[in-house]
């Protein structure tokens, strides 16, 4: 087992109680896609679009299995495979991948509107999106977003900030703050004037009853 293997898996745990907090909090390609943001900030098309990324990790993760199988399975964790003295971009050939990476994400948020690696690109976030729907069916208690639709004012604000140009205040409108592309980033909720939107740790969909015990 390599350090990625061992980075992705934390992921899909982390994610069964913090959702997407590391895309919205962590991640460095979110760094560098927040940076182009200054140039360009349109809207990721989003939608099907989405699906894009699925069709990169599954086969990805079968090609990953069919070779720790017809090697006789994992016997051992070695974090630092492959790279010399711990370091990744050690030698100048390794440049290629990293260059091939940043670039790609530079890129796609130049041309496909902001955070659209997330959308479409990143062979990380499935461990994510699938380590949330797990901790929703299991019904493990996580971080979310809640909101109390009887204090919203339709400003849109919501929405217009949204890094993953989700459409937030449908979602309030709704009653229904969980969308698979939503990263826990916050600007939501620090960009509401009414304060309709906040975190919540807990189960999620017991929120409502809660609202109402609050009022
Ligand atoms: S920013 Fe707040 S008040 Fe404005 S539409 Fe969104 S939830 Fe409603
Ligand atoms: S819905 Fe809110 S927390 Fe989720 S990605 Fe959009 S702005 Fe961030």
């Amino acid at each position: 087992m390599t350090g990625s293997f061992v980075l992705f898996a934390s992921l899909f745990v982390s994610a069964l109680f913090l959702g997407r907090g590391f895309c919205g909090w962590v991640c460095p390609g979110a760094g560098l896609q927040e940076c182009c943001q200054a140039v360009s900030n349109k809207n990721a098309r989003g939608g099907r679009c989405n699906w894009i990324k699925y069709f990169i990790w599954v086969p990805w993760l079968a090609v990953i299995a069919i070779a720790a199988v017809s090697a006789g399975g994992f016997k051992s964790i070695d974090v630092f495979y492959m790279t010399k003295s711990g370091i990744l971009v050690a030698e100048p050939n390794a440049y290629i991948i990293y260059f091939f990476v940043t670039g790609l994400i530079t890129i796609l948020a130049f041309t496909a509107g902001r955070r659209a690696f997330c959308h479409y690109g990143c062979w990380m976030a499935p461990f994510m999106v699938t380590g949330n729907i797990v901790g929703r069916l299991t019904r493990s208690p996580s971080l979310h977003l809640s909101a109390d639709k009887e204090k919203c004012v339709q400003c849109k604000l919501c929405a217009k900030n949204c890094r993953m140009s989700l459409d937030v205040y449908g979602m309030v409108q709704k009653g229904s703050m969980a969308d698979l592309e939503c990263i826990l980033c916050g600007e939501c909720v620090d960009n509401c004037p009414k304060k309709v939107i906040r975190y919540a740790f807990g189960r999620q969909g017991c929120d409502k009853s809660n609202e109402k015990r609050r009022r």
